[in-house]
């Protein structure tokens, strides 16, 4: 049984966004896009959302852009909500898992359920789901962090680069080679 986790698909990480990554829209769009061309390949398509209440540390006025960042995502904020660009495709996802209420959580694997304490490694498990395609925003943060601990949960895990926008080109490229390194599968 295979899933798609979109990660972190949300304006705050787009251009115009606190956070932006160059190809937030463009990767919002093309995500649209390959679920709609690919939805019957997927047992369960489900989003993770970063979803601050008061996360500490992980906000600051001198973002290190590392540990710290400026102000986003705040939950119940429209920078929070997913894309835009995925509201055609809001009927396939089936669950929205949401993360770093109180601390940072750069990890879907982080996330539960909006309604529930059900983490989304529980969600998949029940389903049966033994392989996962990993997308979103940003390559070099969340995606590579859910991706990893996709892994590290016995997860088959392949990479849609084509599908995901890094904060910057350079720690993009460095995070796929690096998840290439622990065994995920890298698609163009
Ligand atoms: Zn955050």
């Amino acid at each position: 049984m295979h899933a798609l986790i979109i990660v972190d698909v949300q304006p705050d990480f787009c251009p115009g966004g606190p956070l932006a990554t160059s190809r937030g829209d463009e990767v919002a769009g093309l995500i649209a896009q390959h679920v709609a061309d690919n939805v019957s390949s997927y047992d369960a398509i489900v989003s993770t959302q970063d979803w601050h209440i008061d996360p500490g540390s992980h906000f600051s006025r001198n973002p290190d852009f590392v540990d710290s960042w400026p102000v986003h995502c705040v939950a119940g904020t429209d920078g929070a909500k997913l894309h835009p660009l995925l509201a055609p495709i809001a009927e396939n996802i089936e669950g929205h898992f949401l993360k770093g209420e109180y601390s940072a959580a750069y990890s879907g694997f982080e996330g539960h359920l909006a309604d529930s304490e059900q983490t989304l490694a529980q969600w998949l498990h029940a389903r049966g789901i033994t392989t996962v395609d990993v997308c979103g925003i940003a390559t070099d943060f969340c995606v590579k962090a859910t991706a990893s601990d996709a892994l590290a949960n016995g997860f088959g895990v392949t990479v849609l680069s084509e599908l995901c926008s890094a904060v910057a080109q350079d720690s993009g490229i460095k995070a796929l080679q690096d998840l290439a390194d622990a065994g995920a599968r890298i698609q163009d």
